[in-house]
């Protein structure tokens, strides 16, 4: 297998594989672009079925990361850390040790976060070993509030374009994936009057949010049946494919899940069927735009720039709607322009 003709292989700077025989770490980071700065994205650990499927992921999230910074201008590049395991039969502190010391060796080029199958905690294992690891307790701290903030008002910014008025009121959500983001996504879904419909393979996670958010809980691969206004994906990537986009009834997609598309053609054929869009790399910066606060820490500019992301993905609807584009085209073409710049 070739790395450089994979398809999801950008001209990507660097891509590190790590290994650690004493814990048996097996990890990928891959450095996608630096221009803007260090680059910086979380790190997802996943039981993948085979090593490609893992390349692939993490070339995705890492090109998908420069575009979330260039698009939330924030001074950070793109890169992004996959752990290859079970992240609750395989995580050791020792596993997150070996991996922090990994990160450490790239003397910065790389900074770490948290993401799928990785909490803080974790994260706070790594940084015994490294300088590198961003959204400690005690820093920012854990991002996906201000994650879920920024999709809460994205989810707005969509509607208000659609309809012409912002309300949720009424409005039905399938929310796919009630985690770290997910959870707090609908609690202000809920305060703002939505009609919540939820699925999570973690039976916990869809209790806690059926009792606190009235929610109605549904089978995982149904979520793609609801009739609903709004389809919020939360969890993993790729859930818009060939297989779902021909049962979704939702006209808007608009959540917090990374490469959210199986393909860039499928950006197309949204646009096609009259689904608006919301790019997964603007909806969902607002975890990193206040992991970017950290050093110097100013809670309301950290929320007044996340409030900002409503603002930027009005500009890319307006002007997918002008050139009559769709919204994924346009928001590459604007990182792609903020990058040039650099
Ligand atoms: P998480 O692991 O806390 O939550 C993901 C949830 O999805 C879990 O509860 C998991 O059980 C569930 N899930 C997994 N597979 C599923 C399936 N097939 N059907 C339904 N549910 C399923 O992760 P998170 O931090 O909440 O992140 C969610 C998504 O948002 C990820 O794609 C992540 O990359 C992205 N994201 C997160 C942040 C952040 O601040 N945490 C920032 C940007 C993007």
């Amino acid at each position: 297998m070739s790395l450089f003709d994979q398809p999801a292989f950008d001209a990507h700077e660097q891509v590190v594989f790590c290994h650690d025989q004493l814990t048996g770490l097996k990890a990928i980071i891959a450095i996608h672009d630096t221009r803007l700065g260090p680059a910086t994205g979380g790190c997802r650990m996943w039981d993948y079925a085979t090593e490609a499927e893992a390349i692939n992921d993490v070339l995705r999230l890492a090109k998908g990361m420069t575009y979330k910074n260039a698009m939330a201008n924030l001074p950070m590049g793109g890169g992004k850390a996959v752990i290859i395991g079970n992240s609750k039969r395989d995580k050791t502190p020792e596993l997150m040790h070996a991996f922090g010391r990994h990160i450490e060796r790239l003397g910065g080029r790389y900074v770490s976060a948290e993401d799928v199958g990785i909490s803080p905690q974790d994260m706070a294992e790594a940084a015994t070993q490294t300088a590198h690891i961003a959204g400690l307790e005690g820093k920012s701290g854990d991002p996906s509030p201000y994650t879920a903030y920024g999709t809460f008002l994205g989810i707005q910014a969509a509607l208000k374009h659609q309809t012409g008025h912002e309300s949720l009121a009424g409005k039905r959500v399938a929310v796919q994936g009630v985690g770290h983001v997910g959870y707090h996504l609908c609690r202000h879904l809920h305060q703002a009057g939505a009609r919540l419909i939820v699925t999570d393979i973690n039976q916990d996670a869809l209790s806690r949010a059926a009792q606190e958010f009235s929610a109605t809980v549904v089978e995982s691969d149904s979520i793609y049946d609801q009739d609903v206004d709004i389809y919020a994906p939360c969890a993993l990537g790729a859930t818009i494919n060939d297989n779902t986009l021909s049962r979704l009834k939702a006209s808007i997609i608009a959540g917090a899940a990374n490469n959210q598309l199986a393909t860039e053609a499928h950006d197309l054929i949204l646009k096609q069927r009259g689904i608006l869009y919301a790019p997964d790399y603007v909806i969902n910066a607002g975890g990193i735009i206040n992991v970017s606060y950290e050093n110097a820490y100013d809670a309301s500019a950290s929320k007044q720039q996340v409030e900002g992301i409503y603002q930027t993905l009005t500009d890319v609807f307006d002007t997918a709607n002008n050139q009559d584009l769709p919204t994924g085209k346009v928001a590459a073409s604007f990182a792609q322009q903020r990058l040039n710049a650099a």
